[in-house]
């Protein structure tokens, strides 16, 4: 990797998140620019750029996580809708080149945005990423 990737950072605990919930070879955070409340972020713990890169067992796990988030996400919020995206390539609108897959509560009426306008408190932040640990199912 030849520039540093503030995934990764995360993922090593060496740059500060809001985590939700951590597994073998996946791990769950809060995105600082969300696109609605509660908006998370699912990461291998391997560093691939994207769905051309990534293996098996990373990708099942973070899709294993981001379903689990999924649950709580729904719990917490019970949102009308939850966007679940992954961009591949700045064409497609990947700004983090580590792959990544957003969870998004949707609620009847909002419009529909991809990018966060402002970053988000931490407080806020922190407590919910609280609630979601604590509603995750098996
Ligand atoms: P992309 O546009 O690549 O699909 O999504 C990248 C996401 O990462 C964006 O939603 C952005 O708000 C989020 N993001 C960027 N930098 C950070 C960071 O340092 N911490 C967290 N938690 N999220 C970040
Ligand atoms: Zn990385």
């Amino acid at each position: 990797m030849s520039e540093p990737c503030i995934f990764c950072a995360i993922v090593a605990g060496a740059a500060p998140s809001h985590r939700v919930a951590e597994t073998d070879l996946a791990v769950a955070f809060m995105d600082i620019f969300p696109v609605s409340e509660g908006h998370t972020l699912v990461v291998p713990k391997a560093h691939s750029t994207n769905i051309f890169e990534i293996d098996d067992a990373s990708v099942q796990a973070v899709a294993a996580l981001a379903r689990r988030t999924a649950h709580a996400l729904g719990e917490l919020r019970r949102p009308d809708g939850m966007a679940i995206y992954q961009a591949n390539g700045r064409a497609a609108g990947q700004t983090v080149f580590h792959y990544h897959v957003h969870l998004i509560p949707r609620m009847e009426g909002e419009a529909m945005t991809f990018q966060g306008r402002a970053r988000a408190e931490d407080t806020p932040l922190a407590e919910t990423a609280r609630a979601l640990a604590e509603r995750l199912p098996d």
